[in-house]
């Protein structure tokens, strides 16, 4: 399997059946949804989702499991940020 780059789009192709069955879903998604293939940002997760969301704001694998921890981490470095301030003062 290859890729060719045709007007900036990377298309793939291939001979065999499972080359050709990557290269129309590639092809699909480069037509429709490629900007909605997403990676979880999370260094422990990493993990690859579609993004359903109308405006394509999703970020997380899933908001209940990395969404939630990234915003307990945030909040956690808020806080210690604020109390060693305090502490320097
Ligand atoms: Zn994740």
């Amino acid at each position: 399997m290859h890729i060719e780059l045709t007007d900036g789009v990377p298309v793939l192709s291939s001979s065999d059946a499972l080359g050709a069955v990557l290269a129309a879903s590639a092809r699909l998604a480069v037509l429709g949804s490629w900007e909605r293939f997403k990676i979880c940002p999370a260094d422990d997760c990493q993990r690859a989702f579609f993004d359903r969301s109308r405006n394509r704001s999703r970020t997380w694998c899933s908001m209940q499991v990395c969404g939630n921890r990234e915003k307990a981490r945030t909040f956690r470095k808020r806080t210690r940020a604020q109390n060693s301030t305090l502490a320097t003062v």
